[in-house]
């Protein structure tokens, strides 16, 4: 059993930011969880709400908030490109001013604070897989800037309170991460291409479909994220998290109609600006650093987040709200 910590998750009523608040209080630690449900709602905690080692505290990251923690997970940030498009301005907001507010914290209460950045810093990448070392290529003014330079500004705000004050900082970079509980309307292409299927509505392929993803299940991603965090204190990271097993869109839309037994066809709607051709991550450093690596294939993961959306009602789910 390791020592009780008191733990801020930021974000943790998200697809991600849920499920590890459950791991950490089932671990036994005190979790405060701060969130403005902006993409997220309250259905996400309930098996969480009454636990006496659990608290919520309806809060927006971009403003300042006094808590006494030892550690930090910030995952607030909207992730699917239709939430973090919706209100661009705020989503960088969230990033820089989030980060900003979290180190203060870290650095005020002597805490360990873990960012929870993105395999979008690389950016459309030229190098293929991507190792941690590469420095990406990120277009500064395009549609995906808000997120991906937001996040890249975050990682530089996390190094330099490092370097500056001595604050205790991880940096990991999280891949396309799919699973139970992801927003059945985020836009996402697992999460579109279930509800798809099992509406019996087309397939919407973006381009040819011949743009690849790789695709780590929740567990496997919630679990590299916390062994991150307990990682020794002289690894700040940025680390890769994610699964190196590569697929095309084409072959994912494939693969959800065969296991949810589909009849709805494929359909090719134009590629958004700026979506990266490739993606896989090199997880060479997650393997010897963390002795992490993913362990549920895609078939698998993807039967059992299939299950999840059967057992919902989708109508439950709404969109962005508006004004944020
Ligand atoms: P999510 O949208 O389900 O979770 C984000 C949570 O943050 C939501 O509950 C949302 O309401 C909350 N939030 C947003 N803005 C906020 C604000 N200003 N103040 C307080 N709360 C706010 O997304 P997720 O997939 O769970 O992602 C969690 C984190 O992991 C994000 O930081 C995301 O960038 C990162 N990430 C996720 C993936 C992935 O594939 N899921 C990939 C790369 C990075
Ligand atoms: N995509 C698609 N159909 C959809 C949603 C997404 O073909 O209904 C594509 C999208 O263009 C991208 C890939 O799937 O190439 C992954 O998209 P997602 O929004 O899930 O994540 P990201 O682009 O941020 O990796």
């Amino acid at each position: 059993m390791p020592q009780i910590q008191r733990i801020l998750v930021t974000g943790g009523a998200g697809f991600l930011g849920s499920y590890l608040c459950e791991q950490l209080v089932d671990q036994g630690h005190d979790v405060i969880c701060v969130e403005n449900f902006f993409t997220s709602q309250k259905s996400n905690l309930v098996g969480l709400l009454g636990r006496p080692n659990f608290e919520l505290i309806r809060h927006d990251v971009t403003q300042p908030i006094w808590l006494e923690v030892d550690e930090i997970y910030n995952l607030a940030c909207p992730a699917a490109p239709g939430h973090y498009q919706y209100n661009p301005i705020k989503t960088i907001k969230t990033s820089v001013m989030g980060a900003i507010n979290v180190l203060g914290m870290a650095k005020r209460c002597d805490a360990k604070v873990l960012q929870a950045s993105t395999s979008e810093v690389y950016g459309d990448p030229e190098v293929h897989p991507q190792p941690e070392s590469y420095r990406g290529s990120v277009n500064p003014i395009g549609p995906r800037a808000c997120y991906d330079e937001g996040k890249r500004a975050a990682e530089t705000l996390f190094m330099d309170y490092h370097r500056m004050n001595g604050v205790n900082i991880r940096i990991v970079r999280i891949f396309n991460t799919y699973g139970p509980r992801m927003h059945p309307f985020d836009g996402r292409v697992v999460s579109n291409f279930i509800r798809q299927a099992l509406l019996g509505e087309e397939i919407t392929i973006f381009g040819d479909g011949s743009q690849t993803r790789s695709f780590c299940y929740r567990d496997d991603l919630v679990d590299g994220i916390i062994r991150t965090m307990n990682s020794e204190d002289d690894f700040t990271g940025p680390v890769n998290l994610g699964n190196p097993d590569e697929f095309t869109i084409g072959e994912l839309a494939q693969l959800v109609v065969e296991l949810t037994c589909s009849k709805s066809q494929v359909v090719y709607r134009d590629l958004p600006a700026d979506d990266p051709t490739r993606r896989r991550p090199d997880i060479s450093l997650a393997k010897k650093q963390l002795g992490w690596q993913p362990r549920i294939p895609l078939r698998e993961g993807l039967q059992r987040t299939i299950d999840w959306f059967r057992s919902i009602n989708m109508a439950d789910f709404r969109p962005p709200t508006p004004n944020f």
